[in-house]
């Protein structure tokens, strides 16, 4: 039996028999997060659409800007107008000490023990999709949420390359198996990082208003959670 702590950071309702799982660090979440991730669900058939900020992830060197409870806060505002959804903060500790990385199959299996019945998909763009190789006991991740891949501008938008370039790291059936995974979402370019860098007075500002949702950008600002300058 999972303990009560964990069922609160699994805000799933009781009826949900399909979940499409999505991890990142969400530093900030902008609009091609939202906008891709639901029509993923949709696209998929799914039930429900579980998003999890990630405490740090295994392959950034730098752990998030904003902090956990600011990163939740966001997402929270970035996704309250989609009825389907939640936030789940089962990979985040607590705010005092060293947090161990997450690695998604153990954030994975917690939630198959958690959820008894339930099936799991598991959302990512194309540029995970392609180091996917290197993830921890990814054959493990692929038997627990079978990956479903957002196309990103320059990865995977042309599926015959995305297919050849897997190929580097799977056989071919496996390299076609991804590109059957690939989903038919629109590409948007939008990135975290050209938000933060925006924040920090490079690039173009414009990508503030373009890509993050004004809630989230009050947010931001009224809390001034990229004052501090990025590195
Ligand atoms: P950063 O620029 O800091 O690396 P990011 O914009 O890639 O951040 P993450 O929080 O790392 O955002 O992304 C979470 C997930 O969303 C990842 O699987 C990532 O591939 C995917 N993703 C992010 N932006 C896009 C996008 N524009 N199109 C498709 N997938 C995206």
């Amino acid at each position: 039996m999972p303990s009560a702590s964990s069922r609160d950071a699994i805000p799933v309702p009781a009826d949900v028999r399909t979940l499409l799982i999505f991890g990142g660090s969400f530093d900030p979440p902008h609009l091609a997060h939202v906008t891709l991730s639901i029509a993923a669900r949709d696209a998929l058939g799914l039930d429900w659409l579980l998003v999890i900020p990630a405490g740090r992830s295994p392959f950034k060197s730098n752990a998030p800007i904003a902090n956990d409870s600011h990163r939740v806060s966001m997402l929270e505002r970035a996704f309250s107008d989609d009825a389907r959804s939640s936030v789940s903060t089962i990979e985040l500790g607590t705010e005092t000490g060293e947090r161990p990385p997450s690695y998604t199959v153990d954030t994975l299996r917690r939630l198959r023990d958690a959820l008894p019945g339930v099936s799991m998909r598991l959302l990512i763009g194309a540029d995970q999709a392609l180091s996917f190789h290197r993830w921890r006991e990814f054959e493990a991740i692929i038997s627990l949420a079978e990956p479903a891949v957002m196309p990103r501008p320059g990865d995977a938008e042309d599926p015959t390359r995305f297919e050849q370039e897997m190929l580097a790291h799977w056989s071919p059936e496996e390299a076609a198996r991804w590109r059957q995974r690939l989903l038919g979402v629109p590409t948007l370019d939008v990135s975290a990082t050209a938000i933060r860098e925006a924040f920090a007075g490079r690039g173009d500002r414009g990508v503030l208003d373009r890509s993050l949702d004004p809630r989230v950008l009050a947010y931001i600002r009224e809390h001034g959670v990229y004052d501090r300058p990025c590195d």
